[in-house]
């Protein structure tokens, strides 16, 4: 295939074809690495129409700002790169509050407050977007229950014995299990008058959690707009206190003007209260562009639109047929889950590696490397399982996968 970008359009061929590229089928969920989910036809319109106009960015800013408030119960919210990008900026915005002195020396957090305090068990890979900010992470807590060595997690003394003059803020990672739970990390940081930020990026559905944790009194909270929303791979939520959010969005906004001239949207900033920004702040570097902007605010007006009720009936008929399409094969089981997986439905493959000769690891490998290439969800290969989850499938993807874990399974 020739790899020239300069080939004619041809019907039925896609961009990635004229790329010299192979599209995959995405069994497992909307993971970076594979691109994440399937955008809906509306969505990828209104990024596109958004694309013909110019618009003042601070103005579109202020618009979201509106909407999200409304989406989330929070006083403002802001439209970023991605939920780490929002995490990142939430880090930015507790390190410099308003001062716009602080924001163009970030991340060089000297003589400022710049301790961010968590869970050990917490730690996660997400967490370098906190301290990319300039933030430096303090653990607290002995994750006994996770070593197996006790049941105990993290403390809420642990967090106290840790909050000193220098802390900026408490970082709170939401999952089912996650303790201690945020309403007593709430009660503690407001006794210290710390703010809390939530990495709640993987915590929808169910849609109402958009409004949880704020209303369970997290000061910031970051969601992906590229995983259960349907948005723009590269975009998120940051949604929480108005003058934190506005230090966010001081931070991110492109301001090479003069002060005097700056006209901001009222629903996002209070121009009296400042005394200058900075032309560029830390924020620059995940960037946020009006494409991105109005393509998660159509993805999350429709994925409000739908009720939990509908998206979980179209998962279940995708994973439904994958099911039953795998049944009685040989070498493997089969089981159709529901709601084990971040509350979707699942097709669980219990491989029998002593019949087969490879195991559920291989399978994966086998399937991703096979044509077409399908990718299976890998969480569970320690347990002989490959999974495959419905929510990034469109019509037409079960039988690929059915076709290709047959094959793989007659294969020695
Ligand atoms: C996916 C995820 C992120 C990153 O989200 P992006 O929108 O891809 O930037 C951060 N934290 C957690 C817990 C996640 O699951």
């Amino acid at each position: 295939m020739s790899k020239s970008q300069a080939s004619p359009r041809r019907s039925n061929e896609s961009v990635y074809q004229r790329l010299g590229l192979r599209t995959i089928v995405n069994a497992s969920g909307p993971s970076t690495r594979l691109t994440g989910g399937i955008m809906r036809p509306e969505v990828a319109e209104a990024m596109a129409e958004a694309s013909q106009w110019c618009v003042d960015l601070a103005e579109l800013q202020g618009r979201a700002c509106e909407i999200l408030a409304e989406a989330t119960g929070a006083e403002a919210g802001y439209v970023t790169a991605g939920a780490s990008a929002a995490l990142m900026l939430a880090s930015a915005a507790c390190l410099a509050g308003l001062d716009p002195a602080k924001m163009n020396r970030l991340p060089d957090t000297t003589g400022m407050a710049n301790e961010v305090v968590m869970s050990r068990s917490q730690r996660n890979m997400y967490d370098h977007a906190v301290a990319q900010a300039g933030a430096k992470l303090i653990e607290v807590g002995i994750p006994d229950r996770f070593s197996g060595a006790g049941v105990r997690d993290a403390q809420v003394w642990e967090y106290e014995a840790a909050i000193t003059d220098k802390t900026a803020a408490i970082l709170w990672v939401a999952q089912a299990h996650t303790e201690p739970s945020l309403k007593e990390i709430v009660t503690l940081a407001r006794r210290h008058g710390v703010p809390v930020i939530v990495d709640a990026a993987g915590q929808l559905p169910p849609a109402e959690n958009l409004k949880r944790f704020v209303a369970e009194g997290a000061d910031l909270v970051a969601f992906s707009g590229g995983k259960a929303i349907g948005g723009p791979q590269a975009s998120g939520i940051l949604a929480g206190r108005r003058d934190l959010v506005q230090s966010a969005a001081l931070q991110q906004l492109d301001h090479d003007t003069y002060f005097e001239q700056w006209s901001p949207p009222a629903s996002l900033f209070d121009k009296h209260k400042l005394v200058g920004f900075p032309a560029s702040g830390i924020g620059r570097a995940s960037k946020c562009g009006k494409e991105e902007i109005v393509g998660l605010l159509t993805a999350l007006k429709m994925f409000l639109e739908e009720n939990t009720e509908e998206r979980h009936k179209r998962w279940l008929a995708l994973a439904q047929e994958v099911a039953s399409g795998l049944k009685g094969v040989k070498g493997a089981t089969v089981t159709l889950v529901d709601k084990k997986y971040k509350g979707a439905p699942a097709v669980e493959l219990t491989v029998h590696e002593d019949e087969l000769g490879f195991s559920a690891r291989d399978l994966v490998k086998r399937l991703q490397d096979g044509n077409p290439s399908v990718h299976a969800n890998h969480a569970r290969v320690r347990d002989g399982m490959v999974v495959f989850g419905p929510t990034c499938m469109k019509p037409g993807d079960p039988a690929i996968v059915v076709e290709r874990v047959r094959a793989e399974l007659k294969a020695k």
